[in-house]
């Protein structure tokens, strides 16, 4: 590992951090932290840092609320936003029950258990994800809008693409907490940005989806902008998406995808790892695309996909997309993830299905490499493509009966993010959205 203790502590003094911020992530994705001063390092670095997990959503257990926080020592890092004398750093942890057992309703966990096994069967799981976001205005009181008075589209530039400095202090601040940053650019909306960093074993990629949310919203409030990763903000205009880019390696580093015999350069266990994903996709699509609002931007036209479908050729319609570098870099593309996912769980949904398909000698069906919105109802019927999950509710329905990403989350996860989704959906379903008011109030 990067850090021992020792190390913890000596930069701790050289570069006068006065607080710690200890954070683990609840089930929904969210980011939760305490802050201790340096001189409660010692108590956490044993790992007896405690909290109440009974008011963390989803962790709720009242008999037993009392949890501690493991840091990871290697995930230290200095916040370059915060005052930069008496220094602001965070550790991320791991989630403890008082019997030295991991918690199971820790996301973290999950995750390491899926790469434990991919690890068991000799791979190394590489992820790197290209985060899409919006910047908009905030009105008088500082709360959010989504307005912008910005017009640039796709690798627009200044002066017509206003935030090249905002996007700059982001890169910035990303890099000084050890992001590699490998582009930033204006997405197609309005008010629309990516930044992508390079990708890296599963863990370090989910902890540092993390980082880079808390960063871009902290690097946004510095301008007097509000950052959002909701996934369809705006009606007409396109979302925001998660791409996530996922390849193997074998314990050595090599990559484990590519076969340069192959016709589309790709390995058996490339094939199978496509086919497991497609064969689970609707089971685990809420665990990709989890909130009401991450269906209004799976819809077609937006560059967002709506089939179960991949291609090595077409670009931006199909699910799962086989990007043109090879070799080394040869990987796949999942297109259907959002910013407003857990990555942990996301990510180890991913992992598990593609491994499914590797144990199972599974086979994708035919790649589909013309425009499937374009094709005629019967040929898209015929050639047996399927249609991800139109609804929150959908997605619900195909987790429910889902004994596989049961087994992946663990019963305790699975129960919570049941329960909270079906509260989520019976809420949205009791809604008079503006739209139905002007569509029909007048009509009928
Ligand atoms: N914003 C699009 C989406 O919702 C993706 C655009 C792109 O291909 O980068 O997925
Ligand atoms: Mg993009
Ligand atoms: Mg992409």
């Amino acid at each position: 590992s990067k850090y021992s203790k020792e190390d913890i502590f000596r930069i701790v003094e050289e570069e006068d951090v006065e607080f710690i911020r200890l954070q683990f992530t609840d089930i929904f994705g969210m980011m939760k932290n305490v802050a201790i001063t340096k001189n409660m390092l010692p108590k956490a670095l044993d790992n007896r840092c405690m909290f109440d997990g009974s008011s963390i959503e989803g962790f709720i257990r009242s008999e037993e609320s009392d949890m501690y926080l493991y840091p990871d020592l290697d995930t230290f890092e200095i916040f370059p936003w915060r005052p930069q004398q008496g220094k602001v750093a965070r550790l991320i942890c791991d989630v403890y029950n008082p019997d030295q057992a991991p918690f199971e309703g820790d996301p973290r966990f999950v995750l390491k258990k899926v790469l434990k096994k991919a690890h068991d069967m000799g791979f190394v799981f590489q992820a790197g994800p290209e985060c899409e976001f919006f910047l908009f205005h905030t009105d008088e009181e500082g709360r959010p809008t989504t307005h912008t008075h910005e017009t640039a589209s796709y690798f627009d530039v200044a002066p017509i693409d206003q935030a090249e400095n905002v996007r700059r202090d982001m890169v910035i601040s990303l890099e000084e907490m050890g992001f590699m940053i490998e582009a930033s650019h204006h997405e197609i909306s309005p008010g629309q940005h990516e930044i992508d960093f390079q990708y890296a074993e599963g863990i370090v990629t989910a902890d540092n989806i993390m980082t880079f949310r808390l960063a871009v919203k902290s690097i946004a409030k510095r301008h007097g902008l509000h950052a959002t990763f909701m996934p369809k903000p705006k009606a007409g205009v396109n979302g925001s998406g998660m791409h996530i880019n996922m390849s193997l390696s074998d314990l050595n580093g090599n990559n484990m995808f590519k076969d340069d015999e192959d016709e589309q350069g790709l390995s058996k266990t490339a094939y199978s790892f496509i086919a497991g994903i497609l064969h689970h996709m609707k089971g685990m699509t809420i665990l990709t695309n989890p909130l009401v609002n991450s269906y209004k931007r799976l819809v077609p036209g937006y560059d967002a996909p709506v089939y179960i479908a991949w291609s090595a050729k077409a670009n931006r319609s199909p699910l799962i997309r086989i990007p043109s570098s090879r070799g080394s870099s040869t990987r796949i593309e999942l297109r259907c993830p959002d910013s407003a996912v857990n990555p942990y769980l996301a990510l180890a949904a991913c992992l598990a299905a593609g491994l499914d398909g590797i144990e199972k000698g599974m086979t994708p069906p035919e790649s589909v490499d013309s425009n499937v919105f374009a094709m005629p109802e019967e040929e898209i019927l015929s050639r047996g493509i399927e249609q991800l999950p139109e609804t929150l509710g959908e997605a619900i329905e195909a987790f429910r009966k889902d004994e596989f990403m049961k087994k992946v989350l663990g019963e305790h996860i699975f129960t919570k993010y049941l329960e909270a989704k079906e509260a989520e959906w019976h809420m949205f379903r009791a809604q008079v959205t503006d739209w139905e008011v002007e569509e029909y109030l007048y009509k009928y």
